[in-house]
């Protein structure tokens, strides 16, 4: 079989073309017994266990497993269709149950914690022993260092919470679907774009009704939030939204919200942690629920008065427009909409001539080249999984291979919504071979059509240059293992290459550079430049404040001992406190819906959109006090952060590129919320 099956085969690129569906699935299963088998000569291996013959044999098991992976799930997110989908079906249970099998594997984890114990008498330098305490944790993160009866309770409560989290996260389905608004009058509908009436239209011709029908799905309840003039009806609607789950029915989430963090609260302590928090926060950059909590406060203590005094802005041109007294929850996306168009009538379709698709890939090229050196290459040598794809060589100055890129940029049927980044082989260092990454991007970028080009939107341009920064994370690397390289950091850390990037699309001297209208070949006007700038911090201090709130939310949650909670409404009112800026509302409840931290793997994670902001805020501003494109601070990026990975903390990483912690007033300075 292993001749026949490509996927087997030795190759050093992906050989897409050659791979048939039927391929994968023998093909995992037979990696997965190599990787066991390859797990089983560490454990029976009679030699005194070492790092090299435990730790390091363990980090470069399963590579070939890794190779047929990370084909076979992006295909399936970039170019699936049923068969790929019961392939994956079938073959998750089985990876699932080999994660498992490694971590109760008690006579492996007794020779890690052997060498574990020896850490200090090593010899091993920093990133061996961030991989030594990476596997090491991994085990015991599970349980492993506790007694047979209490590893026995911990089996019990990750049962009791996967059923828990798939309970509260069906229920938020159901309510989601359960509701609709149907509209008969379109006199109803005022302010709603024609291509949101036509799909409201055809959502109510699918359900065999006449007229329209709003739903709770976002792509229905943020556009009418946003436009529909009639106010007793987006008041109906986000009521609706905002009691998801919390009507004391077979539905409600009010008592799996509670089980939920109780469960986690009890694992923590049988692990040996304070909270939830402190458990999840052992392995991010944050470290405590003390340091983000303060962090929180730090940021709401100086945003607070900027959203208030927005709130109030608000408020008034409501009041001047349409007679609003007192602002509510429903009016925010609405008034916010009018304000906007009022102060910058900056629409997409004025902007989009000046983002060809080619030219932007140009600019982010180019913008690569100035601070890196790294030179793209166009080449049809390389397979590709389809026509669309494009691939290129990428070389530093010396032109030597730095790695392989792949831009996958339009949709088309077989692809999920969204962009990613993803890797084909890792960059890693293996008797002696520094061996180069596959690095891929993947998006959903207007198609060109007979008539014109792909034009990008400005948020399009924005969502390459940050795909992109995360491929600079991946192609960068320079580390020796594989599980620590490129972006294998803490997830409170991953995005800073990524957002740090996204900087460089605001500024006058990168857009020069490649913002050029397609037909006429015009730069950018300077004005559209001014109002992209403003227009990204508007009312940017409420958004911050909610940001926070939705953290603060999330470490009440998970940063207590929830023990003597029993009321999910009084619990969440007080946690959103200190951030309130629109009245109560009685009825609703965000803690049942809020799928992020209890049904999804963000409980005491959710601080970390902001904490990325302030270091890629941070970050740039090193950038902007030298010039954007100054070598010396983009050397230090690069050699201090992006070629580093994960074999170092990420905290001191980056204070060996700033040469201090990350400073939060660097984000509320650039959003204009305090003085520079
Ligand atoms: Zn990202």
């Amino acid at each position: 079989m292993s001749n026949s099956n490509i996927l087997l085969q030795d190759f050093e690129y992906a050989p897409f073309s050659k791979i048939k569906t039927e391929d994968y699935k023998p093909a995992i299963l037979e990696a997965v017994e190599l990787a066991r088998q390859e797990i089983d000569d560490i454990v029976t291996n009679s030699a005194e266990p070492t790092f090299k013959n435990t730790v390091e044999a363990l980090e470069f098991s399963g590579e070939k497993l890794d190779r047929i992976t990370s084909i076979f799930f992006n295909i399936n997110s970039a170019e699936t269709n049923k068969e790929i989908q019961q392939v994956a079906q079938e073959i998750s249970p089985v990876l699932s149950e080999f994660k498992n099998d490694i971590i109760l594997n008690k006579a492996l984890f007794e020779k890690i914690k052997t060498v574990y114990q020896q850490k200090d008498d090593l010899g091993l330098n920093t990133e061996q022993l961030m991989l030594l305490d990476k596997k090491y944790k991994a085990f015991t993160r599970n349980g492993a260092n506790l007694p047979e009866e209490k590893q026995e309770e911990l089996r019990e409560i990750d049962k009791k919470l996967a059923s828990l989290k798939l309970k509260f996260g069906e229920n938020v389905l159901a309510e989601t679907n359960r509701y609709e608004l149907p509209i008969t009058e379109e006199s109803k509908l005022e302010g709603l774009p024609e291509w949101f009436k036509d799909e409201a239209a055809s959502v109510a011709k699918s359900k065999g009704k006449d007229g329209w029908v709003i739903t709770l799905d976002y792509p229905s309840y943020i556009p009418f939030m946003k436009y529909a003039k009639n106010r007793d009806l987006r008041k109906e609607l986000a009521l609706a939204f905002g009691s998801r789950a919390f009507h004391n029915d077979e539905l409600d989430n009010q008592e799996n919200v509670l089980q939920i963090a109780k469960l986690r609260y009890q694992r923590a302590q049988l692990l040996g942690f304070k909270t939830h928090a402190d458990f999840v926060l052992q392995e991010r950059m944050a470290e405590t629920p003390e340091k983000v909590n303060s962090f929180l406060n730090e940021l709401l203590e100086k945003a607070k008065p900027a959203a208030e005094r927005e709130f109030r802005e608000l408020e008034n041109f409501a009041k001047d427009l349409e007679g609003i007294v007192q602002l509510q929850k429903w009016d925010s996306a609405y008034y916010s909409e009018k304000l906007k168009q009022k102060l910058f009538n900056l629409d997409d379709e004025k902007l989009k001539p000046y983002f060809k698709l080619e030219n932007v890939i140009d600019g982010v090229f180019t913008v690569a080249n100035k601070l890196y050196s790294l030179n793209f290459q166009e080449i049809d040598t390389v397979d590709k999984y389809h026509e669309d794809v494009k691939t290129y060589e990428v070389t530093n100055e010396n032109g030597e291979d730095i790695a392989l890129f792949y831009a996958d940029f339009h949709p088309r049927p077989g692809k999920r919504d969204g962009a990613w980044m993803t890797i084909y082989k890792n960059q890693y260092i293996k008797n002696g071979q520094n061996e180069r990454p596959h690095v891929s991007i993947v998006c959903n970028f207007t198609k060109p059509s007979e008539k014109e080009p792909s034009l990008l939107t400005f948020n399009e341009v924005t969502t390459l240059f940050h795909e992109f920064g995360h491929a600079l994370h991946g192609m960068l690397a320079n580390t020796t293992y594989p599980s620590l390289s490129g972006p294998n950091v803490y997830w409170d850390f991953v995005e800073l290459p990524s957002q740090v990037l996204e900087n460089w699309c605001y500024e006058e001297e990168a857009l020069q550079l490649f913002a050029r209208h397609y037909k006429t070949g015009e730069t950018i006007p300077q004005e559209y430049i001014d109002k992209i700038k403003e227009s990204a911090n508007f009312l940017e201090g409420m958004a911050t404040v909610r940001q926070l709130s939705f953290g603060m939310l999330d470490l009440s949650w998970h940063g207590i001992d929830p023990t003597n909670v029993n009321n999910v409404k009084a619990h969440e009112k007080e946690a959103f406190e200190p951030t309130k800026l629109f009245p109560d509302v009685e009825s609703n409840c965000m803690s049942t819906a809020f799928s992020h931290i209890f049904q999804g793997g963000y409980s005491a994670g959710y601080y970390s959109y902001k904490w990325a902001e302030v270091l890629d805020a941070d970050a740039f501003e090193y950038f902007t006090e030298n010039g954007i494109f100054s070598k010396n601070i983009a050397d230090k990026f690069r050699d201090n952060i992006l070629s580093r990975g994960g074999t170092e903390h990420p905290m001191e990483l980056y204070k060996k590129f700033r040469g201090k912690e990350p400073n939060p007033e660097a984000l509320l300075r650039r959003a204009g919320l305090l003085a520079k």
